[in-house]
């Protein structure tokens, strides 16, 4: 296999274009892509020509407007190019206007109440800063989604904003310590992305997870992730017949799937492509979780993204790498050889600890969802309070501008390995921290706490605009002091004293941490409605509006969505635990008591004592989990149906995150409980060891 001549085979990309159009059409096409210029419409009707002449000739039969509702999933609806000729007969046809706009019928994807259903218009428009693709013998064109009424739809509209504001944001600054080279700051995400594969056979058995994503009942297998032998572990060849596959696909869609391995848990790996523009990465987020779910079913696999799959093993992730380049090649986070002169990247820094500090409800509530509540500190993940690790290099020196004194420089001490043979080498001046839910890792930062089945859209508006905020009053202050060395230093010592609450370097995992982080005042949001009220407060409405990035309409839009998710999923839980528990694991323990009440009963007619029987105390105890189960079940009941009566969304999400959960928790523990009793035989479902040990 060629890879170079493989790569991006299924992309209309810049090199095609070049290719392809015209020059002057190239190169007004390429002045939006790079310099995001305004769109010139008058190129359409020709870009369209050659993107349909390419794309027919790659096999392509359709073309789609893809795009990213808020079910954070994507969405296509399919348009052959074949065009009715007076001749009966046809050719294949692909029009300006049709690449530019879409119109559909969007009263069926989630608007928060933005729109009634009645009133159902909604568009499409292409994003030309994405290149167009081919999947499935389809032109996929990325598009946004706004309504009617020019509400945004979509998770890609906001996305874009905040990109061009951090954009113009940076630059100020970036001038400001006067480079004048730079034309452009752009964010940059790597997004690694965590997933499980289990045996589609198994899957099928198990209706939790072909409702839910998750298993709602099992017991601990014999063996979870005690031994660390999984973690980076040797690939199985199922799994890397799987894997290699899956590179390909990516490879053809322009993906650059670099990195992948074994992750702790067992049955859990990673990927990690190599880090792009932000609307490309999170673009091939989505087609990376696409095309996992895809490929795996081909290798008789199901791959999981739920973000916890299984109790008591850790769950999965999707790491969001960013950081802030100009485009002439500079990273705005890179510390460089001496951090503490290299203002610039002070101010920078300074910029993100402010707006993380400022901000923790809105970074929370980005990665808030049912799944990730159950993710979120739990084995091995971030806990649900945001805090930032530097590193003690760079702690050290917040800590002197704190206390106004001189920084005496970090020793890099030298790796000696004891071994002649191998090469010393120099000492990185920060360690990981793998705890950390918002960590500096050298020249980025790396916020941890996103869900493996989460867009990445919403954690990186976010990122952007609480940014975008304080480096516009940076800028401000910079801009008009007398002068400007000082001014850099005032604003250092006054951000880091006033924000230091926010960074912590020691263990996240700890209990004592939340103990510790409530003294500092730092928000402690475990659940997703603890998060959730903040978001409309006057304070966050006049952010995001000063910002322009959501007006207060669309920003209530989206938490009501968030409300209505939260609850349609803990609600489909609660059915499916219901049904398992009602239809199969209730009947699994009757039948396997009442063939031991029967043995024991043919046994006392023979005259044995079963006062001491082994079948007897099994019957014994599994009676009494029954017991237990069946009050459950009818506590579950009552709680599912108490919850059909409640019409309010926001009332119903916290009856289902007080009421619900703990009915359904309650139950598991008794089912888990009866698994451990019952014969092996009469359990209807595969148990976890056979799900996470059978590949
Ligand atoms: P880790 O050791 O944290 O697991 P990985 O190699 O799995 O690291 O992933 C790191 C991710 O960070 C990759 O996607 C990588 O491309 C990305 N990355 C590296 N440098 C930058 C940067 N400057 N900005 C954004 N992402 C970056
Ligand atoms: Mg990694």
């Amino acid at each position: 296999m060629n890879i170079p001549e493989l790569f991006g085979i299924n992309v209309f990309n810049d090199k095609e274009m070049k290719k392809r159009l015209p020059k002057d059409v190239y190169k007004s096409l390429y002045n939006t892509i790079e310099q995001h210029k305004e769109l010139d419409i008058k190129i359409a009707n020709e870009v369209a020509a050659v993107m349909k002449e390419w794309a027919v000739e790659h096999g392509a039969t359709h073309y789609t407007h893809w795009f990213q509702p808020m079910t954070g999933l994507t969405a296509e609806k399919h348009d052959s190019f074949i065009c009715p000729q007076a001749d009966g007969s046809v050719i294949m046809d692909f029009s300006g206007k049709e690449l530019i706009k879409g119109e559909s019928d969007a009263s069926s994807f989630p608007s928060g109440g933005v729109r009634a259903t009645f009133e159902a218009r909604g568009y499409t428009a292409w994003d030309p800063t994405s290149y167009a693709f081919i999947k499935d013998d389809s032109l996929c064109i990325p598009t946004v989604f706004c309504s009617y009424t020019g509400e945004m739809l979509d998770k890609k509209t906001p996305l874009l904003k905040s990109i061009e504001l951090i954009n113009r944001e940076s630059m100020r600054v970036v001038r400001l310590f006067g480079d004048t080279e730079a034309s452009r700051v752009i964010p940059s995400v790597g997004i690694e992305q965590e997933y499980f594969l289990i045996d589609k056979k198994l899957y099928d058995k198990r209706k939790d997870l072909i409702f839910t994503g998750r298993t709602l009942f099992g017991a601990p297998a014999p063996k979870g992730q005690e031994l660390e032998d999984h973690y980076f572990g040797v690939i199985k060849p199922r799994v890397k017949a799987y894997m290699k596959e899956l590179n390909e696909e990516l490879w053809k869609l322009g993906v650059y799937a670099k990195t992948e391995h074994n992750e702790v848990a067992p049955a859990q790996h990673e990927l990690a492509p190599v880090f792009s523009s932000t609307n490309m990465a999170i673009d091939h987020n989505q087609i990376i979780m696409e095309m996992m779910k895809k490929v795996a079913l081909r290798h008789g696999m199901v791959c999981l993204l739920h973000e916890k799959p299984f109790a008591g093993v850790n769950g999965s992730g999707k790491h969001n790498n960013w950081s802030l380049a100009t485009d002439s090649g500079e990273n705005l986070f890179k510390p460089g050889k001496k951090p503490y002169e290299n203002k610039r990247f002070l101010i920078f820094l300074a910029a993100v600890i402010k707006a993380v500090d400022q901000h923790q409800d809105l970074l929370r509530y980005s990665v808030a969802s049912a799944g990730n509540d159950r993710r979120l500190g739990g084995s091995e993940a971030p806990p649900a309070i945001i805090s930032v690790y530097l590193g003690r290099e760079l702690e050290t020196i917040v800590d002197c501008i704190v206390n106004g004194v001189e920084y005496k420089g970090e020793k890099v001490e030298n790796m000696n390995t004891g071994l002649n043979v191998l090469p010393d080498f120099k000492m990185d001046t920060a360690d990981r921290n793998r705890t950390s839910p918002f960590a500096f890792t050298g020249n980025k930062f790396e916020f941890r706490m996103l869900g493996s089945s989460m867009s990445a859209s919403a954690a990186n508006v976010m990122l952007n605009t609480i940014t975008a905020d304080v480096l516009r009053e940076f800028a401000d202050r910079l801009s008009t002091c007398d002068d400007f060395s000082n001014e850099v230093e005032l604003i250092l010592k006054e951000t880091f004293t006033e924000h230091g609450r926010i960074i912590f370097n020691g263990n996240n995992y700890s209990e004592s941490w939340v103990e510790e982080a409530k003294r500092r005042g730092l928000l402690v949001l475990p659940r997703t409605i603890d998060v959730l009220p903040y978001i409309t407060s006057d304070e966050n409405i006049s952010f995001f509006e000063r910002n322009n990035i959501f007006n207060e309409k669309e920003l209530r839009a989206r938490s009501e969505i968030a409300y209505e998710n939260y609850a349609k999923t803990i609600c489909i839980e609660a059915n499916a635990t219901f049904d398992m528990a009602r239809r199969d694991i209730l009947p699994a323990a009757l039948e396997y008591s009442g063939e031991l009440a029967s043995r024991l009963c043919a046994k006392k007619e023979l005259g044995y004592d079963i006062g001491k029987d082994a079948a007897k105390r099994s019957l014994d105890s599994i009676v009494e989990a029954c017991d237990s189960l069946y009050a459950e079940i009818e506590r579950l009941e009552k709680a599912i149906m108490k919850a059909r009566d409640i019409n309010d969304t926001v009332k119903l999400a916290l009856y289902c995150g007080n009421e619900l959960i703990a009915a359904m928790d309650a139950l598991r523990v008794s089912a888990d409980k009866l698994e451990t009793l019952v014969g092996a035989q009469y359990w209807s479902f595969p148990v976890y060891s056979e799900l996470m040990f059978s590949i």
